[in-house]
C-alpha cells in the first residue's frame, strides 16, 4: 500500500520513467518547471528527476499548487484513491465526497465525520495520514477534475456544468479554473466532441467514461446483474445494463456498456436535472465496483495458497454493489427463504402494484418502464395482491415505515451497527438479514458472511471437508480487509462446481443472500 508518507522519490520516478500503467491512479507527479501534474502514464517526456514532485493523489498535487495535464488528463485516472491504505473511515468518506458531501454551503467538514462515526479533527488526521490532504481539497479538486471531464466529453453548458461538478455558482466556477488554467472553462472545450447530444436546459443527455483499473470480469459481472434483475426497472443485455433512476423524486435512466479497450464503462445518463449527476455517477462507481484495485486486492488473497488458483482463475471479479439501500432491503425481505427465481417474481409484483410510470419519452428503445417504489409508495399501496403471506406483508410494511422515519437507515456508507439494531426491531427480520442488508448497504469490502451455505461449500472445495462458521471465521482472518472479495471467489468456485456437475433445475436458498452469481 502507499500511504502519502511511504512515497519513495526514486521507486516513484522508475515507474515514471517506464509509463508503468500500474501505478496510474495511484501515484502523480508535478512538475516544478512547468507546475503541471501528470499521471505516471503520461505520453509527454519524462521530467528530470529534480524537477519531480510525487503525489499519492491528485488532491495532494492540486493542493501543492499544480494543475492537471491537459494532455495525460489526470481526471481519467481510475479512481482507486479509496483503496489505499485500510482505514475503512478513509474510504467511506472518499465515497461519500464523491458524491457531493462536502459541497454546497452548508456541507463542513464536522458533519461528513459525524456521519462517519469520527471527531473532525481524527478525519482530517486520517486524511493527511493516508492522502496527504485534507478533506476539503479532496473535494475542491473532485469538483474542477469532474467539470474538466464534462468540458472535455460532453456539450453540457457552462452553467450547468458549474452545477453539475458541484460548484455553487458559474462566477466561483470560472474563478476557480481561471486561477487554474490561465483561462476560462470553455476554452478548455475540444472543437471535436462529437456523437453527444446535449439534452435540453437543465437536463442530463450524455455520455460519460468511467475508468477502472483492470482486470475486469465483465461478463460474471453482467451474469450477476442479470440473475438478480427486476422487470421493467431493469434491462440486462448481452453486452449493455439499463436501468430507472430515481433521485430527489425524479425519474431517468442510466445505460452502461463495457469498453475494455479503453478500460472504461461507458455510460448514458437521461435525467431532467443536472445537480443530480455526481450522486447518479456516484452510484454506478458503487454498483459496478469501479474503485477496487482487485489487481492489490488479489494479490494480497493470493498469499493463501488455497485461494491463489480461484484468484488466478478469476481475477478481474468484483464485488457487485446495491443501487440503493432501500431497494436491497426490500429485496433481502421478499426473497428470504425462497428461489432466487420466486423472489423475483414477487419482487416483480410489488413493482407492478406500486411502482411509478416512467414517462414514455424514457422508455422508448429501453423497454425499461417503471422506476422501483419509494417507502412511501409502499406504505401507501393495496397489498392484498401481492399474492404472498400476510407475515411478509407485514414486515415490507414495517420496513418502508421505519425508513419514512428514519431516512439515513439504510444510508451507503453508514454505520453498520446502528442500522443492525434497527432492522432487527423489525418483527420478521432475524439477525441473519439484518446483517445481510446492513453490510451491503454500507458495501463494506470486508463483509463475509461465514454462516451462508453457499460459501461454506465454497470453503469446502478448499480444505476438501465443510468447516464451520467460526472454523471459516478464523480461516478468514488473514483476509482482512478485504474478505467481501474473498467470498465472491468462493461463491463462484462453488458456482462453478455445481455447474459441472448435473444442475438442478431449481435452487432453493436457505438465505436472503443475493450476492450468488447463479
Ligand atoms: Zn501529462
Amino acid at each position: 500500500m502507499m500511504r502519502a508518507e511511504q512515497l519513495n522519490p526514486e521507486a516513484c520516478y522508475r515507474a515514471l520513467q517506464t509509463r508503468d500503467a500500474r501505478f496510474d491512479g495511484r501515484l502523480f507527479v508535478g512538475v516544478t518547471s512547468t507546475g503541471i501534474y501528470c499521471r505516471p502514464t503520461c505520453p509527454a517526456r519524462t521530467a528530470k528527476f529534480e524537477n519531480c514532485r510525487f503525489f499519492p493523489s491528485a488532491a495532494a498535487a492540486q493542493e501543492a499548487g499544480f494543475r492537471p495535464c491537459l494532455r495525460c488528463r489526470p481526471e481519467t485516472a481510475p479512481n482507486v484513491g479509496s483503496w489505499r491504505g485500510t482505514s475503512n473511515t478513509v474510504s467511506r468518506g472518499l465515497a461519500l465526497i464523491a458524491e457531493g458531501a462536502l459541497d454546497g454551503d452548508e456541507a463542513n467538514v464536522e458533519v461528513l465525520a459525524g456521519r462517519l462515526g469520527v471527531g473532525g479533527r481524527q478525519l482530517r488526521r486520517l486524511f493527511k495520514q493516508h492522502l496527504g490532504v485534507s478533506p476539503i481539497a479532496i473535494a475542491q479538486t473532485r469538483r474542477v477534475l469532474f467539470a474538466k471531464q464534462l468540458i472535455h466529453d460532453t456539450r453540457m453548458p457552462m452553467t450547468e456544468i458549474a452545477i453539475a461538478a458541484g460548484f455553487g455558482s458559474l462566477r466561483r466556477f470560472n474563478e476557480t479554473f481561471q486561477r487554474l488554467f490561465r483561462r476560462p472553462p470553455s476554452a478548455l472545450r475540444r472543437k471535436t466532441v462529437s456523437s453527444l447530444p446535449e439534452g435540453a436546459v437543465g437536463a442530463i443527455e450524455g455520455t460519460l467514461r468511467l475508468r477502472y483499473r483492470p482486470p475486469y470480469d465483465w461478463p460474471a459481472m453482467l451474469a450477476h446483474l442479470c440473475a438478480h434483475a427486476i422487470e421493467g426497472v431493469e434491462r440486462v443485455g448481452t453486452k449493455v445494463y439499463r436501468r430507472t433512476v430515481r433521485h430527489d423524486d425524479q425519474l431517468g435512466t442510466v445505460e452502461i456498456d463495457h469498453l475494455p479497450e479503453h478500460e472504461s464503462l461507458v455510460v448514458t445518463i437521461r435525467f431532467p436535472c443536472v445537480r443530480a449527476l455526481p450522486a447518479i455517477v456516484g452510484r454506478i462507481r458503487r454498483v459496478f465496483d469501479l474503485g477496487a484495485d482487485v489487481a492489490a486486492i488479489g494479490a494480497h488473497l493470493a498469499q493463501d495458497p488455497l485461494l491463489a488458483p480461484l484468484v488466478a482463475e478469476r481475477p478481474g471479479l468484483r464485488v457487485a454493489g446495491s443501487w440503493d439501500g432501500f431497494e436491497l432491503a426490500v429485496r433481502a425481505v421478499l426473497g428470504q427463504g425462497m428461489t432466487v427465481e420466486a423472489g423475483r417474481g414477487l419482487i416483480s409484483r410489488l413493482v407492478r402494484l406500486c411502482g411509478t410510470p416512467l414517462p414514455s419519452e424514457l422508455c422508448v428503445g429501453t423497454k425499461l418502464m417503471v422506476s422501483f417504489p419509494t417507502a412511501a409508495d409502499i406504505v401507501g399501496a393495496n397489498l392484498t395482491l401481492l399474492g404472498t403471506s400476510n407475515a411478509r406483508k407485514a414486515t415490507l410494511m414495517a420496513l418502508a415505515e421505519a425508513h419514512l422515519a428514519e431516512p439515513s437507515m439504510f444510508q451507503p456508507l453508514g454505520m453498520i451497527g446502528d442500522t443492525v439494531a434497527r432492522l432487527r426491531a423489525i418483527r420478521g427480520i432475524g439477525e441473519w438479514t439484518a446483517q445481510y442488508i446492513a453490510l451491503h448497504a454500507a458495501q463494506e469490502p470486508d463483509a463475509f458472511p461465514a454462516s451462508d451455505v453457499a460459501l461454506l461449500r465454497g470453503a469446502a472445495g478448499l480444505d476438501c471437508q465443510t468447516p464451520s462458521p467460526a472454523g471459516l471465521n478464523d480461516r478468514a482472518e488473514p483476509w482482512r480487509p478485504w474478505r467481501a472479495y474473498a467470498a465472491q471467489h468462493l461463491w463462484a468456485a462453488d458456482a462453478a462446481s455445481r455447474a459441472s456437475r448435473a444442475r438442478p433445475s431449481v435452487r432453493v436458498r436457505a438465505t436472503a443472500d443475493q450476492t450468488v452469481i447463479s
